[in-house]
C-alpha cells in the first residue's frame, strides 16, 4: 500500500494522521512514512521498502527490533494474562533489577511514559520541598505535561513557535512557576538561584541533552548545577529517560559521579512497551503515595507484558554489554559523514556522544545549547534527510533530534549509511 494513501486515511481520523506529531514529516516535508515491521537494524514499510533504521523507536529499541528474547518473553507473558491492575513477581524483579543497577535508586516506580515518570518526579520535589518552581534548560524535553511544556525541545521545537509556552491550553499560571534557563550556562543557573533559590523545588536536566540533537554537557556543567541546587535546598532531578542504559548498564548520573535526588528513565528500560521509571533516595520515593503524601497512580502501571520485555532486554544488555561495539559504529559513522561532508564542501557536521549522534546542518561545532543548535539550516537537513531515505537510511525526521544505533546495527549496516550518506553529500 503506498504510504500517500494510507497518510490520507489517516488523516481522516487521526490529527494530523499521526499519534505523535514528529511522525508527520512536517519539519522534512513530504509523505510520512508507515512501518509494517522491523527486524533487527531494519524496518519494512508499507510500500515493500526495507530501511536502515537510525531512530530505533527513539532509541527505545537497544536491541534492534523483535530481538528474539524479548519476543519470546513477551509472548510468554502475554499468554499468562496481560493485565491484573493487582501487583506481580515480574514488577519486584524489575525494581530489583534497576536498583540493583545504581547506587542512587534505592526505590523506583513503574509507569507507562516518560512524560508521566517526569510529572511524578516534579510532583515529589514539590511535595518534599514545599516549593513550587522548577528550573529547566531551554531545549531540553521532558516530555508533554504542561509544567514542561516550557521551552521545550524535540518535536515542539521543530513546531516552529517561538512563544515560552510550547502550546496553546497550557494555563500562564502554570507554566509561569517553570523557570528556564540556556543549557551549558552554569553562570546563568546561578543567576535563577540568587533570584529564585528559596522558592525553586528542582532543577531538571538531560544530562546528555538529546532533544535539541546531541548535546553533551560542558566539563563541570552538571555537578555545578547540582552544587547550587544543594545549596539552595532544591532537588536535582536527572531526566535520563534518553541517558539510562543507553550508555551504559545504568545510569549516566552514576558515570558522571552526579547526586541526583531523583532519575527518570525510559525509553530503553521500557523493552519497546509503554514502561519508564522515576526512582531515588527512598526518603524522597518514600513520600509517594501509599506511603506517603504526594499521589501517584495507573491502572496499567507495572504492566506484565511490559515488565517482562523489560527484564529481558536489561538481562541482554547485562550478560553480553553491546555498548563498547555501538559506540564504536557511532564513532565510525560520524568520523565517515565528516570527512565525506567536508570532502563533499557540504556543511553537515555530526556530533555525538558515545552511542547517540546528531548530523547538524551547520559547521559550527560544538553545538553546547539551543541558540547554537538553532543556527542549523533546516532546509538543508531537509535534503540529506530525503536523500539518505530515498537511499535506504532511515534518519531521524527533524535536523533537532538524535540518531540512534542498536546492537543489531553491524559494521554491514554502518558501511551502508555511510555509503548513503557520501552519496546523499555527492548530490546536494
Ligand atoms: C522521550 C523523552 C521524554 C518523554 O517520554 P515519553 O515516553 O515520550 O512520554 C521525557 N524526557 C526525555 C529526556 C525524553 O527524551
Amino acid at each position: 500500500m503506498t504510504h500517500e494513501k494510507l497518510f490520507e486515511r489517516a488523516r481522516s481520523v487521526i490529527p494530523g494522521g499521526v499519534n505523535s506529531p514528529v511522525r508527520a514529516f512536517n519539519a522534512v516535508g513530504g509523505t510520512p512514512i508507515f512501518v509494517t515491521s522491523g527486524k533487527g537494524a531494519t524496518i519494512t514499510l508499507a510500500d515493500g521498502r526495507t530501511l536502515i533504521d537510525c531512530c530505533c523507536s527513539w532509541g527505545a529499541m537497544i536491541l534492534g527490533h523483535a530481538a528474539e528474547q524479548v519476543t519470546e518473553a513477551v509472548s510468554r507473558a502475554a499468554g499468562g494474562g496481560t493485565t491484573f491492575g493487582i501487583g506481580t513477581p515480574g514488577e519486584v524483579a524489575l525494581a530489583e533489577r534497576l536498583v540493583a543497577a545504581s547506587p542512587l535508586l534505592d526505590r523506583v516506580r513503574l509507569v507507562n511514559s516518560g512524560t508521566e515518570a517526569v510529572m511524578t518526579a516534579v510532583r515529589l520535589a514539590r511535595g518534599v520541598t514545599g516549593r513550587e518552581l522548577i528550573l529547566k534548560c531551554e531545549g531540553c524535553y521532558h516530555g508533554h505535561s504542561d509544567a514542561l511544556l516550557v521551552s521545550a525541545g524535540s518535536g515542539v521545537l521543530t513546531a516552529g513557535d517561538g512563544a515560552e509556552v510550547a502550546s496553546a491550553g497550557i494555563p500562564q499560571i502554570i507554566a509561569r512557576d517553570t523557570l528556564v534557563i540556556p543549557y551549558n550556562d552554569l553562570a546563568a543557573a546561578q543567576r535563577a538561584f540568587e533570584v529564585h533559590g528559596a522558592r525553586i523545588a528542582a532543577v531538571i536536566i538531560e544530562p546528555v541533552a538529546g532533544n535539541m540533537g546531541c548535546v553533551p554537557p560542558k566539563e563541570g556543567y552538571l555537578k555545578g548545577l547540582e552544587t547550587l541546587a544543594h545549596a539552595a535546598g532544591a532537588l536535582l532531578i536527572c531526566d535520563e529517560v534518553i541517558n539510562a542504559f543507553r550508555f551504559r548498564y545504568g545510569l549516566y548520573s552514576d558515570a558522571a559521579g552526579l547526586q541526583p535526588d531523583l532519575v527518570t528513565m525510559g525509553k530503553v528500560i521500557g523493552g519497546g512497551f509503554p514502561l519508564a521509571a522515576v526512582g531515588g533516595k527512598a526518603d524522597i520515593m518514600d513520600a509517594l503515595a501509599p506511603c506517603g503524601k504526594v499521589y501517584q497512580a495507573g491502572t496499567l502501571s507495572g504492566n506484565p507484558v511490559a515488565v517482562a520485555a523489560a527484564i529481558a532486554v536489561l538481562d541482554e544488555l547485562k550478560a553480553h554489554p553491546p555498548y563498547a561495539q555501538m559506540e564504536a559504529n557511532v564513532v565510525r559513522i560520524a568520523d565517515a559523514l565528516n570527512e565525506a561532508a567536508e570532502a563533499a564542501g557540504v556543511p553537515i557536521r555530526v556530533q555525538r556522544h558515545a552511542t547517540i549522534f546528531t548530523p547538524f546542518a551547520t559547521t559550527a561545532l560544538p553545538v553546547c545549547n539551543l541558540t547554537d543548535a538553532q543556527k542549523a539550516d533546516t532546509a538543508l537537513y531537509a535534503r540529506f534527510f530525503h536523500g539518505m531515505l530515498a537511499r535506504g537510511v532511515y534518519f531521524e525526521p527533524s535536523a533537532f533530534e538524535v540518531n540512534f544505533v542498536s546492537a543489531a546495527h553491524r559494521t554491514e549496516e554502518v558501511e551502508t549509511i555511510i555509503a548513503a550518506a557520501k552519496a546523499t553529500f555527492a548530490a546536494l
